[in-house]
Formats: structure tokens, sequence, C-alpha cells
């Protein structure tokens, strides 16, 4: 799950939506015991990249479960690839006209190394109201969430018309292989509702639901190396030319340019709603400004000055390590830096390593692609009605009516693999927690509680929306 920040969130603002939850959403107590009996279990396999990787037993407890709720065994694959597998289970819909809805999360975590946690990462805990381990905000404890769910819906007798499709990949964090091989299979979708998305923010003082967010685009994450080289020679005797003098013109350059800002629905959606919670009068005014004129000099200036925002301002590229030379007493044969770039939604990734050469003006330096296949370019998805009303109505009977914001993430996520494809694909967690809880990939990572009633009511709303009709 990636937890959306939200640059310096208005308490004014948002005292009124939390003073306004309606009443608690309907308890499942069998759903609610199963969805923490099955995020334990799914916690305590060590399902890390590398020798020892248990993501194929994730997937198998999950196939069982799923038996058990009376899905067919040959409904349900679990494709093994290299250390680990990903998991497609099918609900056929009534009517097969209809292109299915995919439900997406990962069963992989980042790695972590017990002596750093206080509580040993592959042991669930439940203490304070929280459950802790690798996983549980990321995303083992959302993916059981969005599993239970729909075997609840199973259990009442639901009977979709579209076909509902859970499709967990199993190295999301890692090289996504896999996840590229599910989106290429289920390439025919109508949508695809990723759980390991966006979720929502509840209030640091009152624990109350502040905001929600939903992700419908993400930056291209991508690297380039930089390389200039040179005949060399001794240091006593320097050539006119240096490979590290040229290298370190070409990165002041490039640290100094600013691509062009840009708009797309999500985006303007985004920081439209987020104007509307934002304390500082200087930030709002310049989120509202920018939403209506992203060339807004003034806008521009403040949004690119916070760290929290500039990102979604346009494409960044920033250089992240550098190496040159091979002796103190030498001119240096070779100098080379890595640009990291976040790439916004329409452009590739040649389009911006021709712009950075531009840019660097350095005919010496040559420029290369390194990010390998783990990356690829994706639209934005388009703000679809039905999705966006879905949401509505889900987060309202689950959390109460509070604001709703798009976002556009700054990569990568499985999403990517299917807008590639062109299938829509939206980050949506039902899950709550407060900006102090966000310890995605760190150390003690946890999961409030308190999300398993509401996230039922999210997913079982969600479902009957997207699938029923
Ligand atoms: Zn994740």
């Amino acid at each position: 799950m990636r937890h959306i920040l939200l640059p310096a969130a208005s308490l004014a603002a948002i005292v009124l939506s939390a003073s306004s939850v309606q009443a608690a959403p309907t308890a499942y107590p069998d759903a609610e015991a199963h969805v923490l009996d099955m995020a334990k279990k799914a916690i305590a396999l060590r399902s890390v990249e590398g020798e020892g990787n248990q993501t194929p037993q994730v997937a198998a407890l999950f196939k069982q479960r799923l038996i058990d709720a009376g899905w067919d065994a040959k409904d349900i694959d679990i494709v093994p690839y290299k250390d680990t597998a990903y998991l497609i289970a099918i609900w056929k819909g009534s009517d097969p006209s209809l292109k299915p809805l995919v439900v997406s999360a990962h069963m992989d975590v980042v790695e972590a190394k017990p002596a750093d946690w206080e509580r040993d990462p592959f042991t669930p805990v439940v203490e304070n109201g929280y459950l802790y381990g690798r996983g549980a905000s990321d995303t083992k404890f959302e993916a059981v969430l969005a599993m239970e769910s729909m075997i609840e819906l199973r259990k009442q007798g639901f009977k979709p018309k579209r076909t509902l499709v859970i499709a967990y990949s199993g190295d999301e964090e890692t090289s996504m292989a896999t996840s590229k091989l599910i989106a290429e299979r289920l390439k025919n979708a109508e949508l695809v509702l990723n759980v390991d998305g966006a979720s929502g923010t509840l209030s640091e003082e009152t624990g109350k639901p502040l905001f929600w967010t939903w992700q419908g685009a993400e930056k291209t994450y991508i690297d380039y190396e930089i390389t200039v080289t040179n005949p060399g020679g001794h240091s006593s005797a320097p050539r006119p030319d240096n490979a590290i003098v040229q290298l370190s013109e070409a990165l002041v350059r490039i640290g100094a340019y600013k691509f062009k800002p840009e708009l797309n629905d999500v985006t303007r959606a985004y920081w439209t709603e987020a104007s509307k919670l934002e304390a500082d009068p200087k930030k709002a005014k310049a989120m509202r400004d920018f939403a209506a004129n992203p060339n807004d000099p003034a806008a521009l200036e403040v949004l690119r000055a916070d760290p929290a925002s500039v990102g979604r301002v346009s494409t960044t590229c920033v250089p992240t390590m550098l190496s040159g030379g091979h002796a103190r007493n030498a001119l240096p044969q070779r100098a080379s830096a890595n640009i990291n770039c976040r790439i916004f939604p329409g452009h590739t990734r040649e389009e911006i390593m021709a712009e950075l050469a531009k840019v660097a003006a350095m005919p010496a330096a040559k420029f290369s692609d390194v990010t390998g296949d783990d990356s690829t370019m994706a639209p934005a998805s388009p703000m679809r009605p039905d999705f966006v009303a879905a949401a509505r109505k889900a987060v309202t009977a689950a959390w109460g009516p509070v604001p709703l914001i798009p976002s556009q993430a700054s990569g990568a996520s499985d999403s990517m693999w299917y807008r590639a494809l062109g299938v829509p694909s939206y980050g949506a967690a039902a899950s709550m927690i407060k900006d102090s809880d966000e310890f995605s990939h760190g150390l003690n990572e946890r999961i409030p509680l308190l999300n398993i009633r509401p996230g039922i009511t999210y997913y079982l709303s969600m479902y009957k929306d997207l699938a029923g009709k």
C-alpha cells in the first residue's frame, strides 16, 4: 500500500469532515475473524526474493482458503516463476459478454532484517490495536481483506454479472516479472482495482478519517547513465579536455533544468481537491492557480520549492550517483553519473533522454538508458465515472462522507503494466492510517485493526457496483 501524504494537510478544513462521520459500518464477524487469521498466516511466510522465498506458499495458502470457500480448484491457477509464483483465481460472472473485473495485489514483501526490528518481522503480533509484521501495510493485510470480502460476498449468495478475478503477483517489490505476465494474461479486463494502491488518512489527534485518496496514474521510473570518456594521461600534463570537468558541467546544467509543467485529468483533480484541505493559504492558492494554468510562474515557484509537491508538477530528473577517475595522479579516462527520472505520463523514455542530452549540451557526454525491464511507460487512467461513483459510495459506506482525492504516484505499482496495455487501473485500498503509522518498506511495519470492519463494507460495495451490473 502506498500512503499518500498531502502537503501539510489542514486541520481546520478537516475537523468538519471528521465530525460528520456516519454510523459504524455493518459487522461481519466470520469474515472479520478470517481477515485477521489469514493476514497473520500470510505475514508468517517469509515471501522475500531470493533463497527460501515463501511467496509460492502464500499463493498456496490463499488457494486453499478460496477452495474451502467454494471456488472450484480448476478456477485457481498458481504459476511458478523462478523463486516466486503468481496467483489467478476466477469467480465466473453470469454474463460472458462482460469483460472481467480484476482485483490486483502482490504477495511478496520487501526484505526485513529481524535484528533491526523491535518485534520479529515474520512473526505476526497484535498489540495496542495494531497488527505488526512485514507486509502488514504493504500489502498482505489488504490483499487478505480484499479476498475475504469476496468470500463474504459469495457466502451471501451474490451472483456477479461480470467475472471477478483475483490476480496477485509475486515480485512487485523487485523485478515485476510476474506483474508483467499477469497483465499480459488479463489484458482483456474491463478495469483493475489495485488494492496495493493509495489509501486514506486518519487524524493524528482524533484517529477519525480525514480524507481518502485513489491513484489513477503514475510517473515512470527511469535511470539514465551519462558517461564522458577521455584518452587520459599523466596528471602533471593536463589536456584541455577532462572527463570529470565535462561531466560536472553537464550535471550542473541538468541539475538546474526544469521540465515543462503539466496537468492531466488526475493531477488537475488532485490539485483542486487537495487545495481545499491545504492549511497554508499561499500553498492553497498556488494549487488552485496551477490547476487553472500550469504555466503560472508564481504558483510554480511555490509548488516547486516544496519536496511534497514538486514531483506532481512535471517530469523530474536528478543525479543520484557519481563515479570517475582511477588514480590520484592520472587524468580521468572515464566519469559517469546516474540520472534518476520520474517521467510524467505521456512521454517516452527516448524523448526524455534526448531532452537531457540537449540540456547537457556536452558533445563528449554519452547517454544510455540503464533501467532494464522492470519499468514501462503507462498513460494515466481516465477518470471513469463508474469507478469514481463506486469509490465514493464504498468509501462513504465504510468511513462516512470524507473527501475523495485522486492522485498520481511517482511510480511504480502493478497498475503500470495494465495501463501500458490500455487497461484502466485504479489504486484504491480500503484502509486508512495516520501519517505517523506509515512504515511500508521500513521497520516495525503495522496496520490498525480498526480497518477490518469498514474494509469489508468497502469491498462488498465496490464489488457489487463494479461487477454486479
Ligand atoms: Zn506494495
